[in-house]
């Protein structure tokens, strides 16, 4: 009789067992796909209105432009004696810019890369991370003289 009743709980210990390894498999699973598919929004090029909407209004006072285009516009082309001997340093992540890379023109000589200023002013920056020189001024001050203190 207690040899058959030791059986009968192996059994039911085993089914529990089993359920149990279910569980945590299907749970596994729900994490590895829920993982999976996270990665895959994350790594959509993901930009909220907000943003486009202030990108869009930095683009009508600091147009987007290649270093060359812009340093021909104000000193004529770049000779290759400036090029070497004066530097082009982005002063937000040091590296230097480009001829060919992507700025934004300030109102102000100070060049950064594109990239680099446009996570600056998203942060809510209207003045160039140099001199402080205002390139943006909101527009819930209509009308006024309003300028940006440092
Ligand atoms: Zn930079
Ligand atoms: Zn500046």
């Amino acid at each position: 009789m207690g040899s058959e009743s030791d059986s009968i709980n192996r059994h039911h210990i085993a089914i529990a067992l089993g359920i149990g390894l279910g569980i945590v498999v299907v749970i596994i699973i729900c994490l590895v796909l829920a993982v999976l598919l996270n990665r895959r929004y994350s790594s959509r090029p993901f930009v909220s209105k907000d943003k486009e909407e202030k990108l869009r209004k930095l683009d009508a006072v600091s147009p987007v432009r290649t270093l060359e285009e812009f340093w021909s516009n104000l000193k004529g082309p770049i000779t290759s004696s400036e090029g070497t001997d004066g530097q082009f340093n982005c002063a937000v992540c040091l590296d230097p810019v480009l001829p060919s890379q992507n700025i934004r023109e300030l109102k102000c000589p100070h060049i950064f890369h594109k990239d680099c200023l446009e996570k600056w002013y998203l942060k809510n920056h209207y003045n160039c991370p140099l001199c402080h020189k205002p390139y943006y001024v909101q527009e819930t001050q209509p009308g006024t003289d309003f300028v940006w203190m440092v």
